[in-house]
């Protein structure tokens, strides 16, 4: 079937209108009409291959929801009608031991993306949520339990949203924890909004002064601006966890400093550039950890989008219009954005 969508032809290239093929519904798919995609950083890296090996045409967007319009024979956990979403998932091997752990993101085999990743559909490689449709097996497909209007702001947490939920659930954020969250954008909000309903307490760590009072609206406890060396000294040895979410790269030592004994830094951003080389004492002093996650699971992603519907938790969104989309990735750059921009489907 063919399926309107924007796709860039090569690194250098805007994104711009282009008609792309989705298979037909297998006994085991869903068919799912795209209401909202929300504009993931990552989506700007492999746009432009700042990460190397993007295949073209490149069809980005990983945080997808919208409405089941069919399903194939031997699907039973959904139905026309359903309200649906797709992350950054769409297939594994679902043999290896973190298959069978439910941790499809480190597939032993190579996790299939919802983008850029081989597959035998046409054109040889996924192509995601930019798109007025999309075709997924049911069991990489969650279900969505919030209000109908929350639906746009719901899109961020199917990547921004298990990203940061998945290391704060690994590293026990909770009661009693004190949790930081640097760079505080579309992750980095999720970040701190996640991390305060699991009961942390929690600092944001930002760049931009401006965003300070913004920054505590969405339930940080305390704000620091990274720049400011007195604050992050009085910060120094106060934090169990630090999710740092920075898109490019930066000196990691002042942030390893902030940590206390046995405290952990995990890096979920993932800059262009590496990062300059740490002070190893840095982490010999205090035991400190330094680590890193890759998105979440399909059991866990249901599980944070649970929690968040109860919690009446969602993302700070701007919609915009498919035609906005290079007008937004500038701003994203610019750190300009609050806190994620999602594209109304229903405009490509
Ligand atoms: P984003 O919305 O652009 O936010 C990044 C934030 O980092 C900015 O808002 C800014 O926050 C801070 N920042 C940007 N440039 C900086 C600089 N030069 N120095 C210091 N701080 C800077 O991006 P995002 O969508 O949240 O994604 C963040 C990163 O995570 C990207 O690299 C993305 O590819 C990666 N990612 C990883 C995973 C994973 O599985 N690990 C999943 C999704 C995304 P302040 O203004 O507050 O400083
Ligand atoms: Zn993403
Ligand atoms: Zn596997």
């Amino acid at each position: 079937m063919t399926v309107k969508a924007y796709a860039a032809h090569a690194a250098d290239q805007p994104l711009a209108p282009f008609a792309i093929s989705r298979r037909e519904p297998g006994p085991q798919d869903v068919v799912i009409e795209i209401a909202f995609c929300g504009v993931c950083h990552s989506d700007l890296h492999t746009v432009r291959s700042e990460w190397g090996g993007t295949l073209y045409p490149c069809v980005p967007g990983h945080e997808i929801v919208g409405t089941v319009s069919a399903v194939g024979s031997a699907v039973t956990r959904f139905a026309a009608g359903d309200t649906v979403g797709v992350g950054c998932i769409v297939d594994s091997c679902r043999t290896c031991s973190a298959c069978g752990e439910g941790l499809e993101q480190y597939c032993d085999g190579g996790l299939t993306g919802t983008y850029n990743s081989p597959t035998p559909d046409a054109p040889g490689h996924t192509l995601g949520g930019y798109a007025q449709r999309i075709v997924v097996d049911e069991s990489y497909v969650l279900a969505i339990r919030h209000k109908p209007e929350q639906l746009a702001a719901v899109a961020p947490l199917l990547c921004a949203g298990i990203t940061t939920w998945s290391p704060l659930r690994h590293w026990n954020a909770g009661p009693g924890k004190r949790v930081g969250v640097v760079g505080i954008g579309g992750l980095g909000h999720m970040g701190i909004k996640l991390a305060r309903a699991l009961g942390a307490h929690v600092t944001g760590f930002t760049t931009s002064p401006p965003k300070r009072q913004a920054i505590l609206d969405l339930g940080a406890h305390e704000v620091v601006v990274s720049t400011d060396k007195a604050a992050m000294k009085a910060a120094q040895s106060s934090l169990d966890l630090i999710i740092n979410t920075v898109s490019h790269s930066h000196d990691l030592d002042p942030f390893l400093g902030l940590l206390r004994r046995d405290g952990t830094m995990v890096m979920v951003g993932a800059p262009e550039k590496p990062h300059p080389a740490i002070g190893v004492f840095n982490l010999l002093i205090r035991r400190r950890s330094l680590a890193g996650s890759l998105i979440g699971g399909i059991a866990e992603t249901q599980e944070m989008l649970d929690f968040c519907a109860e919690h009446g938790v969602v993302s700070d969104i701007e919609v915009i219009c498919m035609d906005e989309i290079e007008h937004a990735y500038s701003r994203m750059v610019k750190g300009d954005v609050r806190y994620r921009f999602v594209i109304d489907n229903s405009t490509i």
